[in-house]
């Protein structure tokens, strides 16, 4: 048999063991997979209900691997893909986890965007399983970074946290409902996969600006504006959202809203080949809040992204990128 790489061989034993929990604790897979991914970081078996035998079986799986030995993103990696198997049995479309492509080109245009800084507040206020805020923390690891996340699921919350912890990141996490009053302070990023459909909560979207006139507001509108609102002066915002963001119902007062309060830096469609179909086909949106000093580019960054396996012409976009760069020159230091 082939040699396992060393993410096989984590993301086998976290297999393995949570199989064995979801027996033991009666649960589902996703919430074994944050109960030995806790196991796995405090060194030991931390359910009591585990039979003696189970005990013994889960301990030798341990046995197999030195988590000293693994980067953070191997970490990441191995213990994501026991996430999505977990997320596979039992999700709601608005709940997937951002696709570590996409999350690693989004850690890729932070790190663009913030070249030059020695390091930043970030803020993801609907940070699902943490895969696209853990991604974009191991892309920039070269700078101090202060991170804070929320989400309004329990379960994932968990799951983010555990995966915080096993790949050493200091994140602040919130379980709350991310358009009510928030206890975070203004920051310099925010990287959000939103949430796209409709916010049920009419009463408390009547507090924003983008609230619908009539019915339910769409969250993704909300999570904008609450977003731009916890951002400082100058901060960037990298989100993913819906292609027809700006062809949908209220897309005029979305428009309006974001030309007052915002610059908008780019725009960059993902490959529909990432999606199930065309209407669920996202883009990375970025935007900087207004301030003294910003100035809107000559030009916003307007890519089409190929697929990620096309190495040519992804190498031919990143030329693009670069060149983008270094003719808007972002001296903007925060
Ligand atoms: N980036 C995440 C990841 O890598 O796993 C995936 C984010 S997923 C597309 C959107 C997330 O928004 C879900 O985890 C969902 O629970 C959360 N969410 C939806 N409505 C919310 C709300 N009002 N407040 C906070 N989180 C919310």
């Amino acid at each position: 048999m082939a040699q396992l790489s060393a993410v096989e061989k984590l993301f086998t034993v976290i297999d393995n063991t949570s199989m064995i929990l979801v027996e033991e604790l009666s649960c589902t897979y996703l919430e074994a997979v944050a109960e030995t991914g806790e196991n796995l970081f405090q060194n030991t078996i931390l359910q009591e209900e585990v039979s003696e035998i189970s005990k013994k079986r889960i301990e030798k799986e341990y046995s197999q691997v030195n988590l000293k030995q693994y980067s953070a993103e191997e970490i990441r990696k191995a213990y994501q893909l026991a996430a999505l198997k977990g997320m596979k049995e039992a999700t709601q479309p608005n709940h997937e986890m951002t696709p570590d492509a996409v999350s690693i080109f989004v850690g890729y245009l932070v790190s663009k965007f913030t070249e030059g800084w020695k390091g930043f507040s970030i803020f993801d206020p609907a940070v699902g399983t943490g895969n696209l805020l853990t991604t974009v923390l191991n892309q920039n690891q070269s700078k101090e970074i202060e991170a804070s996340a929320i989400d309004v699921d329990d379960l994932l919350v968990k799951v983010a946290y555990v995966s915080a912890n096993l790949q050493q990141h200091s994140i602040q996490f919130y379980n709350q409902d991310s358009l009510q009053p928030l206890y975070i302070d203004p920051v310099d990023v925010i990287v959000c996969d939103l949430p796209v459909g409709y916010y049920p909560n009419d009463i408390g979207a009547a507090n924003f600006e983008l609230h619908a006139k009539e019915g339910h507001s769409y969250a993704h509108h909300l999570f904008i504006e609450q977003s731009l609102k916890y951002t400082k002066e100058g901060g960037y915002l990298f989100f993913l959202v819906p292609n027809h963001l700006f062809t949908s119902e209220y897309a005029k007062e979305l428009n309006a809203f974001l030309k007052e309060k915002s610059v908008i830096q780019g725009m960059i469609q993902l490959p529909l080949s990432l999606f199930k179909n065309e209407n669920a086909a996202k883009s990375i949106f970025v935007i900087q809040k207004k301030g003294p000093e910003v100035k809107a580019p000559k030009q916003a960054l307007l890519v089409n992204l190929p697929k990620f396996s096309n190495q040519t012409a992804m190498a031919g976009i990143i030329k693009q990128i670069d060149d983008w760069f270094k003719q808007e020159k972002h001296e903007i230091k925060l």
